[in-house]
């Protein structure tokens, strides 16, 4: 019998030395997630891949792609496996290679042996398979080096595993790998981007949103869950956090100069995710923030916002262009959603002319114009929090409210 299973390459993992068998389990645990409404999916090692199998053997298109999203997937292969019979893995080659959708004019046969003893050779295989396919298709060409198609003939145990087309994953590491980040997450283009950046290098990534309600609709956190269940099937999220930050928006716009309230917003927002990050154990702030895009974005505010925490604060994007985060938008499936708009804490009480090149004195007198500490401990107490399901490696810290009380207001 014939069946179809995944086949699961990762390259940066082997890399790893002795983490080797945690990236993998974590892995494993990852993509076991992902796929566990598909069909009692089981995913296993099997001699430097994981294999996915459902049951029955029907592995599909739509199941590499939704594998190839998990961050440390280097490549998926849809491959045929069957028994070690030489007739019958030479007819999968025959329709492994009849199946590759893109034009190819050349090929070659790549036979592997792993734990079996299986009596022939693997240049005794390449050569087998290697005639059947010279038979199949006759007008084709072999060809050593660079051919278009490599047909990969994998005997393992009493197996064969075989395929010809490969797709490409998003590369990375397993999300869980790297610890726990706080993303500041809008519902613009470049946050979601920046979140996706960290979830593929191996971080788990809490979002927070600080929304405009009750002075605005609530129509931005929609939006936010959306991009968050955009992101998703890359199991990256498994909790959000939403701040309504409209009164409090309101109660700066009244008191400080004009020019200098969204750097007031700004530190506010740092210094409340930085209390989430201490409740939740991350180690890390991540923004969507690009040198010079905004006003926000000069390297003087950036400095007078990021003075508010000790934690590090990660910009992945700070040197991107917007097309190239757009693009990226587009790849991940975010762009859409991004492009609507709604009000949120950024379009509250925005000043006409803000401030560019903010002073330090300037800032720091306008931070004492309002009891911010009260401010960010209110904020604190009312966030409110969407959990998801899709991430495996989400730990929630055991006791929110307990923990809440034992964290000491950050010196700023
Ligand atoms: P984005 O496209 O991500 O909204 P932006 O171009 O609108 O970014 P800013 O509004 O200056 O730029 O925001 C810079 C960064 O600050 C964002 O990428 C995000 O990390 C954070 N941020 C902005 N608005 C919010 C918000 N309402 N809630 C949480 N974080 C926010
Ligand atoms: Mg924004």
């Amino acid at each position: 019998m014939i069946e179809r299973v995944c086949l699961v390459h990762y390259h940066e993992i082997g890399l790893k030395g002795k983490n080797r068998s945690l990236f993998e389990n974590r892995l494993l645990a990852n993509i076991q997630h992902a796929v566990k409404n598909k069909g009692l999916a089981k995913v296993r090692r099997i001699s430097g891949h994981l294999l996915v199998e459902q049951e029955g053997g029907y592995a599909d298109e739509e199941m590499a792609h939704a594998i190839s999203r998990i961050p440390g997937v280097a490549r998926v292969s849809l491959a045929y496996r069957c028994p070690l019979e030489e007739a019958t893995y030479c007819d999968a080659a025959v329709r492994a290679l009849g199946e590759v959708a893109t034009p190819w004019e050349s090929f070659k046969v790549h036979a592997r042996r792993s734990s079996t003893n299986y009596e022939k050779h693997t240049l005794e295989m390449n050569q087998i398979v290697g005639a059947a396919l010279c038979q199949a298709f006759p007008e084709k060409k072999v060809q050593m080096h660079h051919p278009d198609m490599t047909v990969v003939v994998h005997a393992v145990q009493g197996d064969v595993y075989v395929y010809a087309d490969t797709g490409p994953g998003v590369g990375g590491l397993p999300v869980g790998t790297a610890g726990k980040v706080v993303s500041l997450f809008s519902s613009g283009f470049d946050s979601p981007v920046a979140t996706w950046m960290l979830g593929r290098r191996g971080a788990v990534c809490v979002p927070v949103h600080f929304s405009g309600r009750p002075m605005t609709s609530d129509q931005s956190e929609w939006l936010c869950q959306d991009l968050v269940e955009a992101l998703a099937p890359s199991g990256i999220v498994g909790r959000m956090y939403v701040v309504p930050f409209g009164e409090r928006q309101r109660e700066i716009s009244l008191v400080v100069p004009q020019g200098l309230r969204v750097i007031m917003y700004r530190r506010v927002m740092f210094a409340v995710a930085e209390r989430i990050a201490r409740i939740e154990g991350a180690k890390a702030l991540v923004t969507g923030e690009s040198l010079g895009q905004v006003a926000s974005q000069t390297l003087e505010n950036i400095a007078v916002v990021n003075e508010m925490v000790s934690l590090p604060v990660l910009r992945p994007l700070i040197g991107s262009d917007k097309q190239e985060i757009m693009h990226r938008a587009e790849e991940l499936g975010t762009y859409q959603i991004s492009s609507l708009d709604a009000p949120d804490c950024c379009t509250l009480f925005m000043p006409r002319r803000p401030e560019t090149h903010a002073r330090a004195e300037a800032v720091h007198e306008a931070w004492d114009l309002f009891d911010h500490d009260a401010m960010i401990d209110d904020l604190v107490a009312t966030m409110e929090y969407v959990d998801f399901d899709q991430c495996p490696a989400y730990k929630p810290p055991r006791d929110l409210r307990a923990r809440h009380r034992e964290l000491a207001p950050i010196e700023p």
